[in-house]
């Protein structure tokens, strides 16, 4: 039995950060970091919304945290009892990861002896504008309490403030607001406008006070507490903002009111229904290693938190919901390390991860357009529309303090083609072409015109080139003939040739929709030419090793330990013009090895393993993207135990709290979703080894020593699969069309 709960017992400080990613709780249109009731901005507190976004000044545009409606604290005998402030005696925080479901408890010495606080909350997988919360407190000695519950506006920015002004509202039944709290906060740039209402219930008489401090709506309970007894405030909170309806102040007091009157237990029971349902497909059970269960369950719990369920519009960013880092935007991390847990558990869920790209293809045709090129280039940091809000200066430099101009925005070309491949994912594990139907065919022949248009040939002739980019190692910039980019860019115009051949002649609708809009004759044969001519590294015949980009071979070889002594300062970014590992073979992340990944097929099993063994010493796993793509590599070379500790990282990575926090003197902390993805697939690509082989689904395990065996659900085709894996047996069982 795997243990399903998360615990953190003892108060610490420092560790207020990584536990509110650790102990994060979501339902895709919000999550809520795991902070304490008590907490403010100072302990970021957020309540962080998906897809709405506001940029203040020069400042990053990012997206927006609500006012914090979980606002509470205590007062025993006219003295505060909260954290960061007062030591406590006792202090444990835990998640159910099964259920969504935070839960704190802490006992502090008083004047009236031992005060102890239970808290819980959760933020409702059934109605994705609900959080509820039960704040339980007893002291053993009669006491004074005076209880205060409201709303707080002082939001945790991190390029804000945000809203320009608030409006602060409190009703009882005359207002319709049923004695609710309302905080209405509108926004800097585009005025949007986000709503956040609460209603509390307590089974006990209190003296109730509405006031407003220091910017927080708060209510004063008063009441005497009897020694040993329990008292207990239920809270409903909604969320809701202008862009989900125009009526969005009524809607977050109607739920609110609705919640209150179905009761705690009720939405608590709910609660669990859903997450129950979620897991009965998505859950991965590992015989022999439950460590490794954990972690994987774990991961995938935060893959569920973030998971767009309430809108066919939206995409998941690089750090899910867990706040503004990395500016709430989307980015590779989407398509290439978190689609495949959707594709084969929630395919609904993965086809709106994938329409978001369709719907923001206007916004990758204008990027392209301002840097002179035709087709689809998609934003390396899109938010909504696409914008691309990658800045030019992604770095600040550690020594300096001025900002580093970084190319990430400009020569990651291959963002557009991890589009293409994902699009292309989809339509092969679902069978079915709609998604190609409804927009996705123009996204790759959009994407391929894109690369074609980047084409550089030498006057004398020879292969077709793509020179000036930046690959996955982000720590060599702007090089010639990245390898993972050119097969990617390779893939994209062998896709867009599929699909204005077999498919669209498949498919009536689609091949007319695309006569109206191409010449497809001259595509055919420009895509025909492209794919056929560009240059892609080949394995070098006396070593076996691919170059990553001209030139890299060249570069200085040390080994990453002794580069690491060269640091003059341990937040010094490794890349940009003079980074430590800029002139050095050391790279930041799995690069060929990814491309190794994804186009295995192409290359002998010796190669593969030759690759692997080359590169692994030579990367600094900087990003949180590499580890499992080193572990998916490693299975598929049969070296299941060489992969587990690659696997183990990308599966612990949000579970042991150590994520990276800094990028230079830019905060990146926050959890870590194509980390979890990509856990997802090393357990199910690589250790269970599912794969298609001639349109069927077929398992080749490869399974850890310690492992007995794996089983697992996943969907294929429109149907569910038992899959059930040991190192003697596999069987595959067809569930049918889920209901
Ligand atoms: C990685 C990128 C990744 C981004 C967001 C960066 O550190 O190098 O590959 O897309 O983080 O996760």
């Amino acid at each position: 039995m795997i243990n399903w709960r998360i615990e953190e017992e003892g108060f610490d400080q420092e560790r207020i950060s990584s536990h509110g990613n650790k102990f994060l709780v979501g339902n895709g249109y919000l999550g809520l970091r795991g902070t304490l009731p008590e907490y403010e901005k100072e302990e970021y507190v957020a309540v962080n919304l998906a897809g709405i976004y506001d940029q203040v000044g020069e400042g990053w545009r990012e997206p927006l945290n609500a006012p914090n409606g979980l606002y509470t604290f205590v007062e025993v005998n006219n003295v505060e009892y909260r954290l960061p402030e007062v030591e406590p005696d006792t202090h444990k925080i835990s998640l159910d990861y099964r259920h969504g479901i935070f839960e704190r408890s802490t006992t502090w010495m008083t004047t009236a002896g031992i005060l102890g606080i239970n808290a819980q909350r959760f933020a409702s997988m059934r109605d994705k504008h609900l959080i509820c919360m039960s704040y339980t407190l007893c002291v053993e000695q009669d006491a004074q309490i005076v209880l205060s519950t409201g709303i707080d506006t002082r939001v945790w920015d991190i390029n804000g403030p945000h809203y320009d002004e608030f409006m602060l509202e409190s009703g009882t039944g005359n207002h319709g607001m049923h004695d609710m709290l309302q905080v209405i906060g509108i926004t800097h740039e585009s005025k949007d406008q986000v709503c956040v209402c609460e209603g509390i219930y307590t089974d006990f008489p209190v003296n109730q006070e509405i006031t407003e401090v220091d910017q927080i709506l708060l209510r004063k309970l008063f009441f005497t507490a009897k020694a040993g007894a329990q008292y207990q405030l239920l809270k409903y909170i909604s969320v809701y903002t202008s862009k989900d309806d125009t009526d969005f102040a009524n809607l977050g007091i109607e739920l609110v009111y609705k919640a209150k009157q179905a009761g705690y237990e009720s939405e608590l029971k709910a609660q669990i229904e859903q997450w129950e349902k979620l897991w009965s497909i998505s859950e991965v059970i590992i015989d022999g290693d439950d460590e490794a269960m954990e972690a994987l369950n774990y991961s995938l719990y935060h893959l569920h938190c973030i998971a767009p369920r309430h809108t066919d519009q939206l995409s998941i960013a690089a750090r899910g919901l867990s706040g503004q880092t990395y500016k709430g935007a989307v980015f590779w991390d989407t398509e290439m390390f978190m689609l495949d847990f959707f594709l084969l558990t929630e395919p609904t869920v993965a086809k709106t991860l994938l329409k978001y790209r369709i719907d923001t293809l206007e916004g990758a045709k204008k990027k392209a357009k301002n840097y002179g090129y035709q087709g689809a280039f998609y934003a390396w940091e899109s938010q909504e529309g696409g914008y691309d809000a990658c800045s030019d200066y992604n770095v600040t430099d550690v020594f300096t303090g001025r900002q580093m101009r970084t190319y990430f925005k400009d020569k990651q070309i291959h963002i557009s083609a991890a589009i293409a491949y994902g699009i292309m994912r989809y339509v092969n594990y679902t069978g079915s072409n709609e998604l190609l139907a409804e927009g996705g065919a123009e996204v790759i022949i959009e994407c391929a015109r894109f690369y074609h248009d980047l084409l550089l040939q030498k006057v004398s002739g020879g292969p077709y080139e793509l020179h000036d980019v930046i690959g996955p190692d982000e720590y060599h910039e702007r090089v010639n003939n990245n390898a993972y980019t050119n097969r990617m860019a390779k893939f994209t115009f062998e896709s867009a040739i599929l699909i204005l051949t077999d498919v669209s002649h498949k498919d009536s609708r689609l091949e007319e929709s695309l006569k109206g809009s191409y010449d497809i004759n001259q595509l055919l044969a420009e895509f025909t030419d492209a794919a056929r001519t560009l240059y892609v590294p080949e394995p070098k015949e006396s070593s076996g090793i691919i170059e990553q980009f001209d030139g890299y071979f060249g570069l200085e070889d040390i080994s990453i330990e002794s580069l690491k002594e060269r640091l003059l300062h341990e937040k010094e970014y490794w890349g940009g013009a003079y980074g430590i590992a800029t002139h050095t073979k050391v790279i930041k992340q799995a690069d060929v090895v990814t491309m190794l990944n994804l186009f295995s097929q192409d290359y002998d099993e010796e190669i593969l393993l030759q690759n692997w063994k080359y590169y692994e010493p030579r990367t600094e796993h900087g990003s949180s993207l590499s580890a499992c793509m080193y572990a998916i590599l490693a299975c598929k070379c049969h070296m299941p135990d060489q992969a587990y500790p690659f696997f183990m990282k990308s599966a612990l990575s949000d579970i042991s709290g150590k994520g990276k926090e800094w990028a230079g003197l830019i905060y990146i902390g926050g959890t870590h979703p194509a980390s979890s993805g990509g856990a997802y697939m090393t357990a199910i690509e690589g250790f269970a080894g599912i794969h298609q082989e001639h349109g069927q689904l077929k398992a080749m395990p490869c399974l850890p020593s310690t492992w007995n065996g794996m089983s697992f659900h996943i969907m294929y085709h429109g149907e569910l699969y038992h899959v059930k894996v040991t190192k003697e047996d596999t069987q595959i069982t067809n569930l049918g069309t889920p209901k």
